[in-house]
């Protein structure tokens, strides 16, 4: 099929400044790694590299977690409305340097510009705006009527949402009146350093906010600390298995957000382009490196067919390259890693017989890139159908009643996210009142709003972020 070729309409990198090096932030300013080691962040839709980043080790994650609790003294003391005045500072500092959190969250993530402009950012800000709506209003929230902050938060976040994983973070923790020591990912932590000059701009008191950036063993200690009352993880459900055993047995509280292998379920009479647009959105949108992403496909057998030439039609036309390029929809995969575990996915998708097709999009020399691909023939056996890939890769199955589509979606281990695309409004409270999933879209998919809690069943985790919910995590009160 023909398409249209675009004239390239690169967003501009000059709002971003970035420095040669960066340190980790504690206690309020940038400061030397103790083993004075850094490592290079790159641009993963080219290679180059992008700036130094500070190598945090045990000893700086014990200086970061001494200044949280440091800060928490005063912090805590703060009356609600105080710390709101900080926490909309902030937001409101989000939105006015909207555009160069766009670009870097871009450059460092390889997120198309129309999503980390028109998705990631604006909900960043809406998240901080939200909390700091409850900060004066932690009373009447519903957990009694004394709430209390829990004390220094070490919180350890992934790099698919690099800024919004730290907003869902930071912005409940300290509306609650606690501090916290956040460990990015190792490939995405410039919008956190930039986050963390936000922090310096809104004059938050030295302490409240620390971040420490590095690898497993940073996210390690600061799990491990003895100094940190709240553990909060985003991740895979292999580290969160990991975590959930350092922290048994010691007063630490914990939330969890893992893994997903989400059902986007397709009844025959769906609006149909609407529930193709919605399946693309569901798996292709940010690579399809999201949590709760639509990864396997449920349609009804009298309809498959169709739906399954659309899609491919409609995948078609998807622009993949230059995350910075305004035309772009898919972009680069995060990490040679991450690209190798979706090659390696797929592969396994062939050799154990379901039937591959990808868009015959053009792919970037340099870089890590994947083009949209669609699996069919897929049986509930196969490991497409069953392990998450984490990347635009998607699983075709199909169903006859509702009741089989039931059973299938809630045969994963998974338990994030679900789709139902049907006209009837019966139909969608039978299908979301037996489906086990944390959230269920009808008629939509991937729609995030920080009034709505998030959060999953089974091993995709537990506790809620996002909304009332996601106070409570960051409160001690009498009916948390
Ligand atoms: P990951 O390996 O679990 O890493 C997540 C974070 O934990 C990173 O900051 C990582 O550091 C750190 N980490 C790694 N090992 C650790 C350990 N033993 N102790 C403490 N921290 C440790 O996950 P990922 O591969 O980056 O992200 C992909 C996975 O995250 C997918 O499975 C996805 O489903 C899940 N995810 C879930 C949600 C959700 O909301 N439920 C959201 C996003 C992603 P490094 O960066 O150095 O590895
Ligand atoms: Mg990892």
């Amino acid at each position: 099929m023909a398409r249209i070729e675009y004239a390239p309409a690169p967003e501009s990198r000059a709002v971003v400044k970035l420095r040669r090096q960066y340190g980790l932030f504690i206690d309020g300013e940038f400061v030397e790694p103790a083993s004075g080691e850094y490592y290079a962040t790159i641009n993963p839709a080219d290679e180059s590299p992008l700036a130094l980043i500070a190598e945090g080790g045990e000893a700086d994650v014990d200086r970061a977690v001494r200044a949280a609790r440091r800060a928490f003294t005063k912090w805590s003391k703060l009356s609600g409305a105080e710390r709101a005045k900080y926490i909309y500072r902030i937001a409101r500092i989000l939105q006015e340097r909207a555009r160069e959190f766009a670009v870097l969250e871009s450059m460092n993530n390889g997120k198309p510009i129309k999503e980390s402009r028109d998705v990631d950012i604006p909900l960043v800000a809406a998240h901080f705006f939200h909390y700091a709506g409850w900060a004066d209003k932690l009373e009447y929230a519903g957990f009694g009527p004394n709430p209390r902050p829990v004390g220094v938060a070490g919180q350890v976040i992934p790099w698919n949402f690099p800024l919004l994983m730290l907003s869902w973070k930071i912005a409940p923790a300290l509306a609650c009146g606690n501090t916290v020591v956040l460990k990015p990912a190792q490939t995405t932590p410039l919008t956190a350093l930039l986050f963390a000059e936000v922090c310096q701009q809104a004059e938050l008191p030295a302490g409240v906010v620390n971040i420490v950036t590095g690898h497993n063993q940073t996210g390690a200690a600061v799990v491990a600390h003895k100094g940190v009352d709240k553990v909060a993880f985003t991740g895979s459900t292999a580290v969160g298995r990991q975590i959930a055993e350092t922290v048994a047995g010691t007063r630490k509280r914990l939330t969890l957000e893992l893994g997903g292998k989400g059902a986007n379920i397709v009844f025959d009479d769906a609006a149909m382009d609407q529930a193709v647009e919605g399946i693309v959105n569901g798996i292709y949108f940010n690579q399809g490196h999201v949590c709760c992403a639509g990864s396997r496909l449920l349609v009804q057998e009298s309809v498959a067919e169709e739906v399954v030439a659309r899609l491919k039609r409609r995948m078609q036309t998807l622009r993949v390259g230059d995350p910075l390029d305004k035309n772009t929809d898919v972009g680069a995969i995060n990490s040679a890693a991450q690209l190798a575990r979706i090659s390696e996915l797929s592969d396994s998708g062939s050799t154990e017989g379901a039937e591959r097709w990808s868009s015959d999009c053009a792919l970037p020399d340099k870089g890590f890139w994947f083009a949209p691909t669609v699996f069919t023939n897929v049986s509930q056996a196969h490991r497409i159908a069953r392990e998450e890939i984490f990347g635009p890769v998607l699983s075709v199955l199909t169903f006859r009643t509702p009741a089989e589509a039931i059973e299938k979606a809630n045969n994963t281990q998974y338990g994030l996210a679900a789709g139902i695309w049907t006209e009837k409004g019966s139909l969608i409270l039978k299908m979301a009142s037996e489906l086990r999933a944390g959230i269920v879209w009808a008629n939509t998919y991937n729609k995030f709003d920080p009034a709505s809690p998030f959060g999953g069943y089974k091993e995709s985790g537990y506790g809620r972020e996002g909304g009332r919910q996601g106070l409570a995590g960051y409160l001690e009160a009498d009916h948390v």
